[in-house]
């Protein structure tokens, strides 16, 4: 799970790491309100959306042309247009792809006197299967491009869960940003309570980007994008309240309350499939026929006719799906009682796309029974080659190419 940036800051406020005053604002009002509680002279208009490269991100609505996500303002007025220009609006960045992300809050902050920018950040390293803390003096602009070009301006230190963060990650840290004196002894601290959170919240990723040293020779976060380990969801019922449902796919939600693992893709063929691997390997299958496949759905042991019709839906809500696999192995649950899901569901959606079906395993021709007198135009397949071809062709047909 993500969350927004006055959120990964109002948490990290609560940790000890040091962040600049401010408020978010979902409407205008809102936003001069929160302006009107600030110092000044300087405050900072930042689009909250799940995605970064906002500073250097185009609204779709102002074109090329236009300013990006992220707006210094001088005055209260200043942030009020700000607000207005911002809100609503569709902000296009490096990481949201063409479709961009609409605008829905801003978070209104003091403006900070920036001497020099780093990047720093902790996440969990797979290779090592440790916590990794990532530190470059290349702050404020894209890292992927420092990690391209200058990949030796990139520091990467792991810590060892047993002894965990020592002074030493600190020094480290300090001597990688080229700080010394009191800059450096701040930057172990800084180092210190993003370690706390990280552990703290079973996070899975904190990035800061800036890090900045500012006017005043301290050292603040300016930046922050926080995502959390889903698996450790449960011991964090707090942070539940974090999530934004309007920065998520809405079929994935849809899928999670009927604990379905569903993954929205960019193809054409819908497939519903139990078990993980399976549903991998349907995928595989799918490309490797010349089709696309148009999500991941793992309907899991216990697909009953709820479950199945549930995908069903949430498979058919997507517009660029032209036909459907399924593709399930009976191994506990039985292919009969999976085929009448089949059946029934099928018939409650008024499936208009083709449906290709592949079963096996307990009681299997049972549920080949039942499919082939439904009545229903099913395509029964007898393997998973089978199935993908057949159902490759069958899209095929419908959208010729
Ligand atoms: P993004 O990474 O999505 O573009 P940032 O929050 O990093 O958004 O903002 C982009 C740039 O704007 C930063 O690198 C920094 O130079 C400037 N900036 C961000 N917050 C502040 C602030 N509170 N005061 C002054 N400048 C800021
Ligand atoms: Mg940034």
């Amino acid at each position: 799970m993500n969350i927004h940036e006055y959120q990964a800051k109002e948490l990290l406020a609560k940790y000890g790491v040091p962040v600049p005053a401010g408020y978010p604002a979902m409407s205008v009002e809102e936003a001069v309100e929160a302006a009107k509680k600030l110092p000044g002279p300087l405050w900072v208009v930042k689009s909250q959306i799940h995605a970064g490269g906002r500073g250097k991100g185009r609204f779709k609505e102002l074109g090329p042309e236009g300013k990006g996500g992220v707006r210094l303002a001088r005055s209260i007025d200043e942030v009020r247009e700000h607000a207005q220009e911002m809100l609503g609006k569709t902000l296009v960045t490096v990481q949201t792809g063409p479709a961009g992300k609409k605008v829905q809050r801003l978070y209104i902050t003091d403006g900070v006197d920036i001497e020099k920018e780093f990047y720093l950040a902790l996440l969990v390293d797979r290779e090592s299967g440790r916590v990794a803390i990532v530190a470059s003096t290349e702050g404020g602009v894209e890292i992927e491009k420092v990690a391209h070009e200058t990949p030796e301006k990139i520091a990467t230190i792991n810590v060892d869960p047993a002894t965990r963060l020592m002074p030493h990650h600190g020094r480290e840290v300090a001597a990688a940003l080229g700080l010394t004196g009191d800059l450096a002894k701040q930057a172990g601290k800084v180092l210190a309570k993003l370690y706390e959170t990280f552990l703290g919240t079973d996070a899975s990723q904190i990035e800061i980007n800036p890090l900045a040293i500012t006017g005043t020779g301290e050292l603040m976060v300016l930046d922050a994008k926080v995502g959390f380990d889903s698996n450790a969801d449960f011991r964090h019922p707090d942070l539940e309240q974090l999530r934004d449902l309007a920065e998520e796919e809405p079929m994935e939600i849809e899928a999670s309350k009927y604990d379905l693992s569903y993954i929205k893709l960019d193809g054409s063929i819908g497939c519903m499939v139990n078990g993980a691997g399976l549903a991998m390997a349907t995928m595989d299958i799918i490309k490797l026929e010349g089709g696309e496949p148009a999500n991941f759905l793992d309907v899991g042991g216990g697909a009953n006719k709820e479950k199945v019709t549930a995908a069903f839906k949430i498979i058919l809500s997507d517009p660029a799906v032209k036909g459907i696999l399924v593709n399930i192995f009976g191994g506990i649950m039985r292919c009969d009682i999976i085929a009448e899901g089949i059946v029934a569901a099928a018939r409650e959606v008024d499936l208009k796309v083709p449906l290709v079906v592949r079963l096996e395993g307990t009681n299997v021709q049972q549920g080949k029974d039942i499919l082939a007198s439904s009545g229903l135009p099913i395509i029964p397949a007898n393997d998973l080659g089978d199935a993908a071809r057949k159902i490759v062709a069958e899209v095929k047909e419908a959208v010729p190419a």
